[in-house]
């Protein structure tokens, strides 16, 4: 396989999903970056490391979309991480030529796709690191002894970074910016540990024939009347999710905040102004418009 019929592959992913030998082009990749080191051509090794990456990220974006049809949600947002991880890695050494790829569709719709995830809290860890190893030259690596080589660089087709060959955990915190998101809390009780309603998820995946159908969701805040929480006291922790007290948060407001989702299956034209689905979000829960909430 040559490198122009693997640009071809690539360039066919929204049209032969079911015929995708993804293993073949990943085998003729490693040969041909092995022969562009052998020979000093970094640029091409370069090249290649790219195609290699953009292998891997419509992999994951098809295996998490599969993954999203049976359900397995939170698998499905791993692979949707490391898409995101994998563009932003991308990000300095490829610039894709308008949808080239159709790298700029799977990044919106993985966007799109974290948007509807009901994960809100991570675990992160702190390492502190005592000593770091470049990936490239093995050397050990410090402020005052650097070896030269660009975190986030590629040499021969791969990519440069530093790995923790000595460090401390400096603790576990809980955010809601973690460096990295695979850590969600799930606090469930023990047998059904996730606890996550995935509803919205669920609904948009009934509509959706294939990874590559168009879909756009808008995000606005919402307020719900009053009256619906008529039974909770002043003191009682407000509704919104904020972890204040109803009477220091909410009730100050016009009503309850909410998010307020809004999904166009399809393009969103003049025509169609309507969403195709809609609902209000309380904390971490779906609630279908005009539901209880
Ligand atoms: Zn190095
Ligand atoms: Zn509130």
């Amino acid at each position: 396989m040559t490198l122009s019929e693997v640009r071809r592959f690539l360039q066919a992913v929204a049209t032969h999903l079911v015929e995708r030998d993804a293993a073949a082009v990943k085998a003729a990749l490693v040969g041909a970056k092995s022969e562009a080191v052998a020979r000093g051509e970094q640029a091409e090794a370069k090249a290649i490391w790219c195609l290699e990456q953009v292998l891997d990220i419509q992999g994951r974006y098809l295996r998490a979309f599969d993954l999203l049809k049976h359900e397995e949600f939170y698998k499905a947002w791993c692979d949707l991480e490391q898409v995101e991880i994998r563009f932003v890695w991308l990000e300095s050494h490829f610039r894709p030529a308008g949808d080239e790829y159709r790298l700029a569709t799977i990044e919106r719709l993985t966007l799109q796709l974290q948007e509807l995830f009901p994960y809100a809290v991570f675990a992160s860890a702190e390492i502190i690191a005592k000593e770091k190893q470049c990936t490239i030259c093995g050397q050990k690596v410090s402020l005052r002894n650097p070896c030269g080589h660009r975190v986030g660089e590629i040499y021969d087709g791969e990519m440069c970074g530093r790995e923790i060959t000595d460090g401390e955990l400096g603790g576990v915190s809980l955010t809601d910016k973690p460096a990295n998101r695979y850590a969600v809390a799930f606090t469930g009780p023990e047998g059904e540990r996730d606890h996550y309603d995935y509803s919205m998820l669920r609904e948009l995946l009934a509509r959706l024939q294939g990874p590559f159908d168009d879909w756009s969701v808008e995000l606005s805040t919402a307020h719900l009347p009053h009256e619906r929480y008529k039974d909770l006291g002043r003191n009682d922790s407000c509704p919104c999710g904020s972890e204040l007290k109803y009477k220091h948060c909410c009730l100050k407001e016009p009503g309850v905040r909410v998010m307020h989702y809004q999904l166009w299956i399809g393009s969103r034209s003049a025509n169609s102004p309507d969403p195709s689905l809609s609902w209000v979000k309380v904390r971490r829960g779906a609630t279908r418009e005009g539901e209880e909430a």
